[in-house]
């Protein structure tokens, strides 16, 4: 079966509002934690994921760092959209 990350949270780790750059942390319902870096301008978009190293990739099952979550961008960034996952973190 192949793996779907379910986002369950997001929070905002970091940012640079002059710049728009922002840095989140996606928490998968399974557990696994990813950092994700996005540019603000012209529009939201996510320039880099990474796994946290806290569990081991969900689906290559290493314990170091692996690039299985790039694969995921796509799906993860519409699921960000449509929960308009980034709103909420930022207002709080
Ligand atoms: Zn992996």
């Amino acid at each position: 079966m192949s793996y779907r990350p379910i986002i369950s949270n997001v929070e905002e780790a970091s940012n640079n509002e002059k710049d728009g750059l922002y840095e989140f942390i996606f928490y998968l319902a399974d557990g696994t934690e990813c950092r994700t870096f996005y540019n603000r301008y012209p529009e939201w978009k996510m320039t880099n994921i990474t796994r946290l190293q806290k569990t081991p990739c969900p689906v290559c099952r290493k314990d170091f760092i692996c690039r299985c979550m790039e694969s995921f961008r796509d799906n993860l960034q519409q699921q960000v959209i449509d929960n308009e996952w980034l709103e909420k973190a930022i207002v709080k």
